[in-house]
């Protein structure tokens, strides 16, 4: 059955979005719908159910931690800290997954973070060696470099959480709300092992690397298994999203972040946005050039839509923003490669592979036309619309070169 492709009125999403989306008869789409929730709900009375919801978790003893904070050293790292230990009160544990892609600013905004907010952090060192091999087989079997960060960023948590018996951690926005509307806010979704598997892993648990790729061995990925049922009620460990309680704008909360506690941001060339994934050499390049092979859009799609719902971009400013970045160079493959141990062409060979003939036509040896959304309908009528992200540094930071940190203290 072939289903019609419908686009977004007002954002520049359609129907073929990966985490599922509906456009209504009016033309607008579950993700714009949802958003408009933002500026209708009483967030008042929201954060007050948030403080009731924590407030049953805070360590009488004062002997444990309150809570786990997950953390990247970008993102919404710091307004959730913030929130946490400045609004809810609470004493955090901060766990760190190492990704190894680290930028030396990622480090520098990591330490600076624990610092500013006076809190402990765990941070989890997989060995390289595993974490090697793992990417070799989801390169070549999911066409993903990024499988192993978004495994264990969801999972060390969790993992954390029944070791040392600390039942709540606190996320940040759901991403499934954020960008689609796959819930309401009313719904206060929390944390699953489903949207783990189904979205973050894309539908392969670690189990499964072993029963499809038998050159991966049980050993070889526990560090990366979802706690059973039993230990996660025992403990009765959960997960919250602060974005259901509080009225999520990144790019507002980052630029206030700036402010008061320093955290330093990054340009990009595949996107307009300086403040998310400044801590990372891969997200924003290799596994960003990926996302346009696999999905026929990029990240910057995904920011433009954010900014036009929050009423910053006009959707021909954005459809201009998305044209002048998607098709960007990627500036840190071959840092990759070296990382990897494998050759860059050996590794376009494969990225050639993962091309969905949806969006790409193989024109010759090694060319493609792109033949997804072209915005044609739109031409010449772009307004250039400007919108402003403070860029405060660059990834590499002070003296450090062109290397991955894959084990960094920080700063002091
Ligand atoms: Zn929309």
């Amino acid at each position: 059955m072939i289903s019609k492709i419908n686009s977004c009125i007002r954002c520049l999403y359609d129907t073929s979005h990966p985490l599922g989306l509906i456009v209504d008869q009016q033309g607008l789409c579950s993700g714009c719908k949802i958003h408009e929730e933002k500026d209708k709900l009483d967030w008042n009375f929201r954060l007050d159910k948030l403080k009731n919801i924590v407030k049953n978790y805070k360590s009488k003893s004062q002997k444990n931690y309150d809570c786990i904070i997950p953390v990247t050293g970008a993102n919404d790292n710091y307004y959730i800290v913030h929130i946490v230990k400045n609004i809810l009160e609470l004493n955090p544990l901060l766990v760190c997954y190492n990704k190894y892609f680290n930028t030396p600013l990622g480090i520098r905004n990591l330490a600076n973070l624990r610092i500013k907010f006076n809190c402990d952090i765990l941070i989890q060192n997989v060995n390289p060696i595993n974490v090697k091999k793992i990417t070799q087989t989801t390169i070549r079997e999911l066409g993903s470099v990024y499988w192993h960060v978004l495994a264990g960023h969801t999972v060390f948590p969790v993992q954390t959480a029944v070791r040392y018996k600390i039942p709540l951690i606190i996320w940040g926005a759901h991403q499934g709300l954020e960008q689609v509307g796959m819930f309401s806010h009313k719904h206060e979704v929390e944390m699953s092992r489903r949207y783990r598997k189904d979205h973050d892993l894309m539908s392969v648990e670690p189990e499964q690397l072993i029963s499809i790729f038998d050159n991966i061995n049980e050993e070889d990925i526990h560090q990366y298994l979802y706690p059973d049922d039993l230990s996660l009620n025992n403990i009765g460990v959960r997960g919250i999203y602060l974005g259901n309680y509080i009225r999520w704008d990144p790019k507002a909360q980052h630029e206030k972040m700036i402010k008061i506690y320093n955290y330093l941001t990054s340009s990009f060339s595949r996107t307009f946005d300086h403040y998310d994934y400044t801590d990372c050499y891969v997200y924003m390049d290799l596994h960003d050039k990926i996302k346009i092979f696999k999905h026929g859009y990029s990240k910057v799609t995904d920011h433009a839509c954010r900014e036009i719902r929050h009423g910053r971009l006009s959707r021909e400013a954005a459809i201009n923003l998305v044209k002048k970045h998607r098709f960007s160079e990627t500036k840190f493959e071959e840092l990759f490669c070296n990382w990897l141990g494998i050759k860059p062409k050996g590794l376009n060979f494969l990225l050639d592979q993962i091309r969905n003939e949806k969006y790409w036509y193989q024109t010759g040896d090694k060319d493609w036309k792109f033949i997804g959304n072209l915005y044609k309908n739109n031409k010449n009528k772009y307004s250039q619309g400007s919108i402003n992200f403070i860029n405060s540094s660059q990834l590499k930071y002070d003296e450090y070169e062109d290397i991955y940190i894959t084990v960094g203290k920080g700063y002091p």
